[in-house]
C-alpha cells in the first residue's frame, strides 16, 4: 500500500486473515437462518463496557435449528464461534472479533413445570427473576439487576448476596458443536467459585432448569428491589462497565477490591478508563475508553498489587477478540 511518499507493508498474518475472512463472508451467504446475520457489526453495541471493534460475522439464532445451522457453518469453514450473551462480563478488543459471534439473546423462552422454572440461555437474568416474582416465586431472585443472560450467569456460576447459580440449577440443556443436544445435571464437584464445567468445554448453554421457592410476591419483590437499590447505591449503572475486574482469592486475606484500596488505586485512570471512585475492583469507561485503555488499566493495577503485596490476580472480566 502506497501513503504518499511512504510505503506500508501490511503485516502477512493480517493479510491472512483479510484472505480467510473474504472466503468466510463469501460463504455466510450460505447460511439460512430465521434470525439475524449481520456483517462487521461494532461489539461496542453489545457490551456493558461499550467497547470493542467489530466482529466479522455476527449471528442472533432464533432457536435451536439457527444453531445447529450456525454450528454446521462453522465446522465446514473451520471457524471458532463466540458466544455472546448479555456482554457483561467480557472486554472484546479494539480490532473485534475474527469469525463468528452467536449472540443468544434472541433465544428467551421461559416457563414453569412443577416449581422447575425452565428458562432458555439468551433472556436477561432480571428478566427471568421479575417473571418469577410476579408469579410468587423466589430462588432466582439473588440475581436480580446483575446484568448479563441467564446463559452467561450458568457459564460464570455468577453468584451475589449470598447466592450462587448453582444452589439452584437443577439441569442445564447443551449444545455440542457436532450438534447433539445433552441434557446435564449439575455435580458439586465441578463447579466452584465463578467456574462452571461450562468454562472446559466448548458446548453451548441452550437452557437450564431451575428450581424455585414459592415466596410471597411483595416479599420477593422487595428482596430484589433491594438488591438494585443496593447496586445502584454501589455505583454499578453510574458508567459502563463489567462489575468486578478481578476475582477475589481467600488466600489473599481481604477482597480484590480492599487490596486495590490500601493502595489508593481510586481514581486511577489510563485515557478514557478509570479505577472506579465508589469500588476499586471495578473499572469504568469515562465515555471515549478504548478497550486497551480498560485492559492497559486493569494490567497497571495488576502489577503494582503484585509488586506491593506479591499477590497475582486473576481477572473475572474475559479478554476476548483479536488482541
Ligand atoms: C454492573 C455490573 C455488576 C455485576 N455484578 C456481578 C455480580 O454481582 N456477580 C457476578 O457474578 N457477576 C457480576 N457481573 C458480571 C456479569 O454480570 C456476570 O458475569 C454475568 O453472568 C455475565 O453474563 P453475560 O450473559 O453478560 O455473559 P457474557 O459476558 O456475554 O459472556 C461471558 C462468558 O460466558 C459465555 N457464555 C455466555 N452465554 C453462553 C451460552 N449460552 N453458552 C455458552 N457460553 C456462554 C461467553 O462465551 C463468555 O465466555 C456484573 C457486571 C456488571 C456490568
Amino acid at each position: 500500500m502506497q501513503l504518499g511518499a511512504i510505503s506500508v507493508e501490511k503485516p502477512e498474518r493480517i493479510r491472512y486473515y483479510a484472505r480467510e475472512m473474504v472466503s468466510v463472508k463469501k460463504s455466510a451467504g450460505k447460511i439460512n437462518i430465521r434470525g439475524q446475520l449481520l456483517f462487521e457489526e461494532p461489539m461496542a453495541s453489545h457490551t456493558t463496557y461499550r467497547v470493542g471493534g467489530p466482529a466479522d460475522l455476527f449471528a442472533v439464532p432464533a432457536d435451536d435449528n439457527d444453531l445447529i445451522a450456525l454450528l454446521q457453518f462453522c465446522s465446514n469453514e473451520g471457524v471458532e464461534p463466540f458466544i455472546l450473551g448479555g456482554g457483561a462480563n467480557i472486554l472484546v478488543s479494539d480490532r473485534g472479533i475474527r469469525g463468528l459471534v452467536i449472540d443468544m439473546t434472541g433465544i428467551c423462552s421461559i416457563a414453569e413445570h412443577d416449581g422447575i422454572l425452565e428458562v432458555a440461555a439468551g433472556l436477561p437474568v432480571s428478566d427471568a427473576c421479575a417473571w418469577c416474582a410476579d408469579r410468587g416465586y423466589g430462588g432466582l431472585h439473588f440475581l436480580y439487576s446483575m446484568p448479563g443472560s441467564v446463559g452467561g450467569a450458568v457459564w460464570m456460576n455468577a453468584r451475589c448476596y449470598d447466592g450462587e447459580v448453582y444452589d439452584v440449577l437443577a439441569y442445564v440443556d447443551t449444545l455440542r458443536p457436532d450438534g447433539t443436544i445433552e441434557r446435564y445435571t449439575p455435580r458439586a464437584q465441578d463447579f466452584g467459585y465463578k467456574v462452571s464445567p461450562f468454562q472446559r468445554d466448548n458446548r453451548i448453554i441452550l437452557r437450564c432448569g431451575v428450581r424455585l421457592t414459592p415466596m410471597d410476591r411483595d416479599t420477593v419483590w422487595r428482596r430484589m428491589r433491594s438488591y438494585r437499590a443496593d447496586r445502584e447505591s454501589k455505583g454499578h449503572f453510574a458508567a459502563p462497565s463489567a462489575g468486578s475486574v478481578f476475582k477475589n482469592n481467600r488466600a489473599f486475606g481481604s477482597p480484590s477490591g480492599v487490596i486495590i484500596d490500601r493502595l489508593g488505586l481510586r481514581g486511577s485512570r489510563i485515557g478514557g478508563a478509570r479505577v472506579s471512585d465508589r469500588h476499586a475492583n471495578i473499572i469504568i469507561n469515562t465515555g471515549n475508553a478504548t478497550a486497551d485503555d480498560i485492559d492497559r488499566l486493569a494490567a497497571f493495577v495488576a502489577e503494582q498489587v503484585r509488586q506491593r503485596f506479591g499477590f497475582t490476580l486473576e481477572r473475572e472480566v474475559l479478554r476476548v477478540g483479536e488482541w
